[in-house]
């Protein structure tokens, strides 16, 4: 298993950072809440609020001098923020990064990093072309399913949200080639974490099954280790940075934004440790300071559901939007997050949980229910479309019935012995966790999952509480019963009749591995023992991070309400309003785009003309 595998399955906790070149080096990332905390608690925690420059957060009152001056000033250390100050330099620009935590490279750094590329050279060079109208075809369907028609201009998107995607195809390959030709970030094809069809290729798109995926492996890419200083994207490209002379300017928290008379945006205000410090920016600002998942009030009024954790850093709490606000910019995609699943305790006692978070729940024998014992959609389906279920909204009970959910497994997926990068949360037969909840019999399980509802009873995390209606239904047993002998016969017939589960590519890629696949009618299922004991980890909703926040243009230019972009303002990745829309198009789908549009926010920032500030 690679270092990146690895990361994955533990959520990337354990991935190096190349520390040399930081100013303010400390541990991992403050800021989890202690168990047990209530909502309110953990909301105030989770949201600390942004100390705007004598109460503003755009002004037009520059400072008599400033602390330092550069061309561009790059806010945040993630992927979105390096590509733009990797390119800006490359490109003859100063530039300062600023950072507001004490470590630096954002939920980049504890991630995958996987990024999703399309038709980028590495596939090309493997003999696998990626033609131009389908992938836009493929990556506009699942944005926005709701408008999307092929017969249509601009396949019935807003044209904007067709030229941002139109934008991705054309530039995220160049950038990536870019990148590797400057020596600031080696990339490699994504390898597959063992069930592929394609061998060690690479694994399957997360809806290679639809029509218009035409390209469905290799557009998946990772760094290089063997090529590269580390194995992240923050790694090499902060080598690359400390090499070309770009500070990064760590407990830096930019709070506020200097504009001059002409609505130019000019400078940042910044908290550090020793005060408030004025930078101006000669040329430009750009902004990829991550989501907004971890202020909790604005998780719960933007959100379209409710969550109870993110596994973006403490410090994503969308400081983006409240300037964003300030300057009078549109906003975008505020209602849509990278969707994920993890286990509820956790979720419980941190709402930042950058590690144990359950990408492909584990299994053949096994099924996720909702209190009332019936299943929800496919176990198998990736995280995004899957972790959606947990926000319906059933009209008659007036409840969100999905809200936490059950993944229940018997004896035989306990025992298995595979050790599979998506095993987690279910842990190897010589090896114990406290999420796991066991009976002997369905009965007995059932008790026990309702005594756990029982000890966090009243606890919330973000938007979410387990409040007096989270208990099992009263025929829970009952209705649980019937659930397994359907999803019995299902298993004996290879054909899941109600949620198709084995179905595509990447459910058997990832959904498949255990040691008995290959004898099943159907790779993801096998009939559950007739006897126990049963198992069971409670899940609840969660976000990889926000993906909402100031629309920008293809150039990456900040756009204000009236349509125009606001002077000198770029941004990218997450703390902007995705290209993606409501989609995860694969793996790597958030730091494809941020590499993309970081590279034209660097390159457009680069290029702007020098601002007045007198
Ligand atoms: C375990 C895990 C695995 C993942 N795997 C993948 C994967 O393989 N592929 C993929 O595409 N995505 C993956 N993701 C999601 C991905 O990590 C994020 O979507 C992505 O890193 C966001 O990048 P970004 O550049 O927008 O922001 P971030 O990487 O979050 O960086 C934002 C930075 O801005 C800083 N900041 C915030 N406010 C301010 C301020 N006011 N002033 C200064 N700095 C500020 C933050 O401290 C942070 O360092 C994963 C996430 C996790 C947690």
């Amino acid at each position: 298993m690679t270092q990146q595998q690895d990361s994955k399955q533990d959520g990337g906790t354990s991935a190096p950072v190349s520390r040399r070149r930081f100013l303010h080096v400390a541990g991992a990332a403050a800021g989890s809440v202690a168990v047990g905390t209530p909502l309110r608690a953990a909301a105030q925690d989770a949201t600390p609020a942004i100390s705007a420059m004598a109460g503003e957060l755009a002004s037009t009152t520059l400072p008599s001098s400033w602390d330092q001056e550069t061309d561009v000033v790059v806010v945040g250390s993630g992927a979105a923020a390096f590509a733009a100050a990797v390119t800006a330099r490359q490109a003859g620009a100063e530039v300062i990064m600023l950072e507001r935590a004490a470590r630096p490279g954002g939920t980049t750094q504890v991630s995958g990093n996987e990024y999703w590329i399309p038709n980028n050279s590495l596939m090309l060079a493997a003999g696998r072309p990626d033609p131009r109208e389908d992938a836009i075809k493929y990556m506009a369907r699942l944005a926005y399913p709701q408008l999307y028609d092929p017969e249509l201009p601009t396949l019935g998107l807003h044209e904007r949200n067709y030229d941002l995607i139109a934008t991705f195809y054309d530039t995220g390959s160049v950038a990536v080639d870019a990148f590797e030709e400057w020596g600031a970030l080696y990339s490699r094809v994504q390898a597959s974490f063992g069930y592929s069809p394609e061998g060690d290729f690479a694994d399957p798109d997360y809806s290679a099954d639809l029509p218009e995926d035409k390209a469905p492996y290799g557009r998946g890419l990772q760094p290089d280790p063997d090529r590269g200083e580390g194995g992240t994207i923050p790694d090499q490209m902060g080598a690359w940075t400390d090499q070309n002379g770009v500070p990064l300017l760590t407990e830096h928290r930019v709070v506020g934004v200097f504009q001059n008379g002409a609505g130019e945006v000019v400078g940042v205000q910044v908290e550090t440790g020793d005060g408030l410090a004025a930078i101006r920016a000669r040329r430009a600002i750009v902004f990829g300071t991550g989501g907004f998942t971890q202020d909790a009030v604005k998780s719960l009024n933007y959100l379209r559901g409710p969550i109870f954790a993110g596994c973006g850093v403490p410090t994503c709490t969308g400081d983006f939007v409240d300037i964003g606000l300030a300057l009078g910019a549109q906003f975008g995609n505020m209602n849509q997050a990278w969707w994920l699943q993890g286990p509820l305790e956790l979720q419980l006692q941190s709402p930042s949980l950058t590690g144990p978070d359950i990408w492909m729940p584990y299994g053949d024998s096994m099924v996720i229910v909702n209190k009332y014992g019936d299943r929800v959609t496919s176990e198998k389906m990736p995280y995004n479309e899957r972790s959606q279920t947990h926000f319906y909204w059933d009209p008659p009970r007036r409840e969100y019935r999905n809200l936490v959910q059950f993944m229940i497994y018997d004896e035989a997926v306990a025992q298995d012995p595979t050790e599979f990068a998506f095993r987690y949360p279910v842990p190897l037969p010589d090896d114990s966790s406290d999420l796991v909840i066991s009976g002997d019999t369905w009965e007995e399980l059932a008790a026990n999952i309702d005594a756990r509802l029982d000890s966090v009873r009243g606890q919330g995390s973000i938007s979410a509480r387990i409040g007096p209606d989270v208990r099992l239904a009263d025929d829970f047993v009952d209705r649980l019963g019937a659930t397994i002998e359907r999803f019995n016969s299902f298993a004996e017939t290879g054909v899941d009749e109600e949620f198709a589960r084995g179905s595509t590519p990447i459910q058997i890629a990832w959904g498949g591995g255990t040691e008995r696949f290959e004898q099943l009618a159907n790779p993801t299922m096998a009939p559950f023992q007739a006897e126990g004991p049963y198992h069971c980890v409670l899940l609840g909703g969660m976000t990889l991070d926000t993906k909402g926040g100031p629309k920008t243009d293809t150039g990456a230019r900040v756009l204000h309400a009236n349509g125009q972009p606001i002077p000198g303002l770029y941004g990218a990745g997450n703390c902007v309003a995705s290209p993606a829309g409501q989609a995860y198009w694969s793996g790597g789908g958030t730091l494809g785009p941020a590499l993309a549009f970081g590279y034209i926010a660097g390159q457009n920032a680069a290029a702007e003309t020098e601002k007045v500030v007198d």
